[in-house]
This record gives structure tokens, C-alpha cells and sequence, in this order.
């Protein structure tokens, strides 16, 4: 680093002139602009079963994207690792048949050109937010990255860890906050959604929420998206599974379908409330819509 050089987040930072930064996922669709948009999908890519159940329930609900992961980063070496290249071509060919882009995680930079392959935005997860090579490389993908914040990591060191992405090139960064540790423990984590009111304010970076992690209870996760659309997040990262009860990974804080439609029909009048639009498309008929509570 020359001597002078400015080492604070800056290129995140909001700055006078600087217009919101909006993430395009696909034509038409885009992070960060008045549209809330909603990732929603399973914790992990287990099956084609699985995975097409899930995106034909999430796509009829008005979900705009879907999200599933085949590289797991689990605290057990035993657990489900994640399919790996198989899953990530199941859950592409599902993507494109109902037209929904899709994010993945990609835990290493090897995986990068992988990915590149087959899924519309690369999600970095909690624990390598600071894994600066990853962010190095992934500057360079010309592909929007998803930067979920770290387990115990600050809001400025959030911001530092997008500014590896910014100051290599990509600009095309969405911010995810999925909760921090505290001593609390009847919940997984703490959604710090003050954190999202202040990154709205001091960054033009979009910021969603993944409600999913941040809390690690099913029970929890509409009420607390509904706070995270009323504080100002610019959309959801949402876990569902057809069979949450059979769930390799994260099954105790799944949506099952009908409760993800409960969840987008509960959405409409809290983000209408703070201006901001959740545009239910046409496939959402009236059987998603009512009675889903299950
Ligand atoms: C995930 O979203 O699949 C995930 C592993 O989340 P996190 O990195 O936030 O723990
Ligand atoms: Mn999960």
C-alpha cells in the first residue's frame, strides 16, 4: 500500500452525486430499485426431485429468484457437504425452465469458473467474508457476488470486505446480513437489523436479509422478514424445502411451500407501506393465495 493512500471503506460509501447501486440478476430484474426481490430455496441442492418441487413452489408463491447451495460450508467434516457440480446442474436446468435467476455459494476461487457456469450471482457465505483471495478473485468475475456479513464481523469490517470486490472491478455487490453471534442463544443468531437501516443509510449498496440464518427457526422467519422489509432491505434470502422434516441441512428453520406463500401475501402491505413494490406476478393465483398457513 503506497503511504497516502486512503485505507477506510470509501468506494461503499454513499458519496454525494453517487447513485444507489442496482444488481442486475437477469433483464428487467434488478436489486437495489424499488422492487423488493425475494431469493427463496432450499438450504441445500439434495435432489432433481427436491430441487423441482422446491422451484415450482417458490416460482408459483412470486418468488423472482431462487437460491440452493452445492458447495456446504458445515461445521462437520461428517455432515452433507453439498452435491458439488451435479447440483449445480440440476439446479440450472430448473432455473431456466421456469426462468428464474439463481445464487450459489462458491467457497473457494477455484470454484470460480465453475460457477460461472451455471449459476447468475456467487454468494460468499458468513465464514469467508474475510477470505480476502476469494474476494480478490471474485473482483474479478463479471458476475454479481452476494456478500453475506461475517459471523462476528463489524459493519465496517462488512464494508472493508465489499470494498475488496469494488476496488478489483466488480461493482455489482449485494450486501446480506444473516445475523451475528451474541450471547443469546434461544435463537441461532441476532438479526441486526439495525445494521440494515445503516448501511441503507451510509452505503449505495443494496442490502438483503436472509432471515433463514439469522434466526434458525421456522416460526421466526415471517415475522422477521416483515421487519426486514419495514426496515428498508431490499429483499430476502430465504431457505424452504418441500419436506423440511426430511432436510439434509438446516431443516428446523425451512419454510415449507405453503408458508412461503403466506409469507409473499404478508409481504404486499408492509412494503407498500414504506414505497416499495413486490409485483406478485400473474402465476400467483388465488389458491396460493389463501388459506396457505401449513
Ligand atoms: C447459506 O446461506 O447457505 C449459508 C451457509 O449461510 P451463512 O454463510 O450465512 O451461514
Ligand atoms: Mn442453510
Amino acid at each position: 500500500m503506497a503511504t497516502g493512500q486512503r485505507t477506510e471503506a470509501h468506494r461503499a460509501r454513499r458519496a454525494a452525486g453517487i447513485p444507489d447501486t442496482r444488481v442486475t440478476l437477469q433483464a428487467g430484474l434488478e436489486v437495489g430499485g424499488r422492487e423488493f426481490v425475494v431469493f427463496a430455496g432450499p438450504c441445500a441442492i439434495e435432489s432433481g426431485e427436491q430441487v423441482e418441487a422446491t422451484a415450482r413452489a417458490v416460482h408459483a408463491a412470486g418468488a423472482q429468484a431462487m437460491r440452493g447451495g452445492a458447495f456446504k460450508p458445515r461445521t462437520s467434516p461428517y455432515a452433507f457437504q453439498g452435491l458439488g457440480e451435479p447440483g449445480l446442474k440440476l439446479f440450472a436446468e430448473a432455473s431456466h425452465r421456469l426462468g428464474m435467476p439463481v445464487v450459489s455459494e462458491v467457497m473457494d476461487a477455484s470454484q470460480i469458473p465453475l460457477m460461472l457456469d451455471y449459476v447468475d450471482v456467487l454468494q460468499v457465505g458468513a465464514r469467508n467474508m474475510q477470505n480476502f483471495t476469494l474476494l480478490r478473485a471474485l473482483s474479478k468475475a463479471r458476475k454479481p457476488v452476494l456478500l453475506k456479513r461475517g459471523l462476528s464481523a463489524t459493519i465496517d469490517e462488512w464494508l472493508l470486505a465489499s470494498e475488496y470486490l469494488l476496488d478489483g472491478g466488480n461493482t455489482q455487490v449485494i450486501l446480506c446480513e444473516r445475523g451475528i453471534r451474541t450471547f443469546e442463544s434461544a435463537t441461532r443468531n441476532t438479526l441486526d437489523l439495525s445494521a440494515v437501516a445503516w448501511v441503507k443509510r451510509h452505503s449505495h449498496l443494496p442490502v438483503i436479509v436472509d432471515p433463514s440464518h439469522a434466526t434458525g427457526v421456522r416460526e421466526l422467519v415471517i415475522p422477521m422478514s416483515l421487519a426486514a422489509a419495514a426496515a428498508g432491505a431490499d429483499g430476502l434470502l430465504v431457505e424452504v424445502h418441500p419436506e423440511p422434516a426430511q432436510a439434509l441441512c438446516d431443516g428446523a428453520q425451512a419454510l415449507t411451500p405453503a408458508l412461503f406463500s403466506t409469507l409473499m401475501q404478508a409481504l404486499a402491505p408492509v412494503l407498500s407501506a414504506v414505497g416499495r413494490t413486490l409485483p406478485l406476478p400473474e402465476r400467483v393465483g388465488p389458491a396460493m393465495a389463501s388459506g396457505a398457513t401449513r
